[in-house]
């Protein structure tokens, strides 16, 4: 018999973490039926707290949480890297980052005598750069394809990509996957950047307010072609690597494999929350998602109190920020050629990922 395969991922709560933790455990998930560990700082919040997953709070970034937490845990398999942490610079992203990975491979390594393969998602920044060079280094040339060489600027991708090849090159049977989606549509309330579940908020709070949907991007935003990734689709080319031959050392960019334009998805948005869809208005002031919200925690307070929703913070349930970075100019676009040439044939309609990501807000009483 083979044995189980039995899943660690790191950062179960996360926007990725949170679909595997909902999709590995099912009975029909490729390579199942699978055990799973789930790891983070925070007690497990409720709208995690159904996926059948044993669920180990644990900072990874401590090199002795890691190994108490870890190292007993002998069966595991394979490992999803699906967390990272922010740092004021890259090489401190880049330092920090690849400690973290390094203590859960120092605590895991050595003790699962099964461990077989390792998947860490990383993303577009591969070929941009990191968020402090945008503007400053030439990124790739669009459509990102796979195997080009690395851009000349520190980049915690690359960090976290040679620790894997080097943990791969001390045990034999050993393999890796790097997953590199666009802006990630999923659920995740404790995600650090997490677009949608910030534009749905600001729609709950638009029709508390009785205002219109006013687009707080570009006119490139709103006019260009866009690309997303759908995080259970993330989640299943991981798993997709993890069970076939043609998924080991490699990397694939990962998208939904549509191509849509903010100014549709927008008329969604404003539909599900009833509020009134506005057109992008050429002569109105750009002002950014971030300051058009920065007074609006006390309303938040107000709404999740009025509607008897999951009790939140405005700063936890919404990263504004990271809309606004999404929403500054026209979309980079990548290909999925690899990916399919490979075998994995995943996609998503980015509209339905919309839709859905907005059914388990209201569903979790994350949102009215
Ligand atoms: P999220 O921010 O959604 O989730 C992070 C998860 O890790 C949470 O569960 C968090 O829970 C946990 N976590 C954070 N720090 C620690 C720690 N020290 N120890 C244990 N658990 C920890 O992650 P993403 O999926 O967004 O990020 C993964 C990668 O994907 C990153 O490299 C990111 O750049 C990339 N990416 C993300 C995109 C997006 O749209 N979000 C787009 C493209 C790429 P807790 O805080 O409770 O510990």
């Amino acid at each position: 018999v083979t044995p189980q395969n039995v899943a660690l991922i790191i950062g179960v709560t996360g926007i990725v973490g949170n679909s595997l933790a909902g999709i590995l455990p099912v009975s029909d998930t490729p390579g199942g039926p699978w055990k799973v560990y789930g790891v983070a700082r925070r007690p497990r919040p409720a709208w995690n707290a159904d996926h059948p997953v044993h669920y180990i709070q644990c900072d990874v970034s401590d090199s002795k949480d890691t190994q108490t937490k870890l190292s007993p845990l002998t069966d595991i398999t394979h490992i999803f890297w699906v967390t990272w942490a922010n740092r004021p610079t890259e090489s401190e992203c880049c330092q920090i980052n690849g400690a973290m990975f390094q203590n859960v491979l120092d605590a895991v390594t050595p003790n699962a005598a099964n461990l077989s393969h390792i998947c860490i998602q990383t993303g577009h920044k591969h070929y941009i750069g990191p968020f402090e060079a945008f503007g400053k280094i030439k990124p790739h040339e669009t459509p990102f394809v796979e195997d080009v060489p690395r851009l000349d600027a520190p980049n915690f991708y690359y960090t976290l990509e040679d620790i894997a090849f080097e943990a791969c090159k001390n045990k034999p049977g050993l393999t890796w996957s790097v997953h590199r989606p666009a802006v990630i549509f999923g659920f995740s309330p404790y995600s650090m950047m997490n677009m949608l579940d910030s534009l749905i908020v600001y729609a709950a709070i638009c029709k508390h307010e009785n205002a219109p949907l006013k687009f707080p991007g570009t006119k490139a935003a709103w006019n260009c072609y866009f690309v997303a990734s759908d995080a259970d689709l993330i989640a299943e080319q991981q798993i997709w690597c993890c069970v076939d031959p043609n998924g080991k050392n490699e990397a694939f960019n990962c998208s939904n494999g549509d191509v849509f334009k903010w100014k549709r998805l927008w008329k969604v948005l404003a539909d599900k929350f009833e509020v009134e869809y506005e057109e992008f208005d050429e002569n109105q002031e750009y002002v950014s998602l971030a300051e058009r919200m920065k007074d609006k925690g006390p309303v938040w307070d107000d709404i999740v109190k009025k509607n008897n929703l999951t009790v939140t913070k405005l700063e936890e349930v919404a990263t504004f920020w990271f809309a606004d970075l999404m929403f500054l100019g026209e979309c980079m676009l990548d290909n999925m050629n690899k990916s399919k040439e490979h075998g994995f044939f995943g996609f998503r309609n980015s509209e339905n990922s919309l839709i859905s990501v907005i059914d388990k807000m209201k569903a979790h009483k994350i949102v009215p």
